[in-house]
């Protein structure tokens, strides 16, 4: 196990199976190109193996399944049964939801749990809008499979002032009605929205988020893990929702998180584009690599910002959101 001075250490791998897309969220690239596969990505085998060295090296115990758009990866199909099979505690996937009604049997057949599908308006036109791809129809209707697979849900939407912040409370409505939690990502000051204008102009926090909801619900905030980074909040006999408020109350202190982009770069922190070839660990045999680990997990862990988040030139769906 590595600690910080902190007491940090990592438990979450978000590994992202492609920095591919099917989308081009406005806040996510900057010009509605749909990013490209990297020139070079791990194989599944390869990923999986990553996986259960960082398993029996960091401690890593909860794996959140990312991208690009995970779904849009052939890998998908046969990382998702492998990673179930490693013995993690928590196994999740956050997708956009896009290729859900295609991937549903598969994803039930494997026995996942959890899920988060992200979506940021109900609204067809302003989806096409901010997604500049895609069918609004098409999510909705994977939300409602994987639902019926019995599949516990969470729904992201990142707010943007002028652009969705009108779509807060009847996403909040829908996902209340149907059992499932939303939750909303502050606009994080990511690639190319960092010392951007439009970051400042479009950020919608906490502070606006919990005045609108006021209006309608009546509203508790609740305890959420240690390790969270999300504030949570009940809405008494309605439901509950939560707030990623990396600008307005930053988690840094206690983050737990680890990422492995698709290329192979290890990042020990979101708001930090320093990283660290996997390739290398992944050349030597179990007992070496788990050596070289031990290094370059100690070093990853000295990467994560002591208080706040900063932003950072990397993409989210480059590095896994
Ligand atoms: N394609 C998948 C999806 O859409 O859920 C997974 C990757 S995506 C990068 C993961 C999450 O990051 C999404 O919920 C997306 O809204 C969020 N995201 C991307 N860029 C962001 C930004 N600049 N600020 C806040 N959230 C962002």
């Amino acid at each position: 196990m590595i600690v910080d001075h902190l007491g940090r250490q990592f438990r979450n791998l978000r590994l992202s199976l492609t920095a591919a897309c099917n989308y081009a969220c406005t806040y996510c690239v900057p010009d509605g190109k749909r990013l490209q596969a990297a020139a070079s990505e791990l194989e599944a085998d390869e990923m999986v193996r990553a996986v259960r060295l960082l398993m029996d090296t960091a401690g890593i115990d909860k794996l959140r399944i990312t991208g690009g758009e995970p779904l849009l990866s052939p890998k998908f199909d046969a990382l998702l049964p492998a990673v179930m099979q490693l013995g993690l505690a928590d196994v999740s996937l956050t997708t956009n939801g896009q290729l859900l009604p295609r991937k549903m049997d598969l994803i039930a057949a494997a026995g996942l749990e959890r899920m988060n599908v992200s979506l940021d308006t109900l609204d067809a036109d302003k989806f096409r809008d901010i997604a500049r791809s895609g069918d609004l129809d098409t999510v909705l209707d994977g939300i409602r499979l994987a639902g019926e697979a019995g599949i516990r849900l969470k729904v992201n939407m990142v707010p943007m002032r002028h652009v969705n912040d009108d779509q807060i409370l009847p996403l909040l409505d829908y996902c209340l009605e149907r059992g499932i939690e939303l939750r909303f990502i502050e606009l994080m000051g990511m690639g190319h929205l960092q010392n951007n204008p439009l970051f400042d102009a479009q950020f919608f926090g906490m502070d606006d988020i919990l005045d609108l909801i006021g209006t309608r619900y009546e509203y508790a905030r609740t305890d959420a893990p240690f390790d969270s980074t999300a504030a949570r909040f009940e809405i008494p006999g309605a439901g509950t929702f939560g707030i990623i408020a990396n600008e307005s109350e930053p988690f840094c202190r206690t983050c737990t998180r680890l990422r492995l982009a698709s290329n192979g770069r290890l990042f020990g922190c979101l708001s930090n584009a320093k990283s660290y070839d996997f390739r290398d660990v992944l050349r030597l045999p179990d007992t070496l690599a788990m050596v070289k680990l031990q290094d370059v997990l100690g070093q990853a862990l000295q990467d994560k910002q002591l208080a706040s988040f900063r932003g950072e030139v990397t993409v989210m769906k480059f590095i896994g959101g």
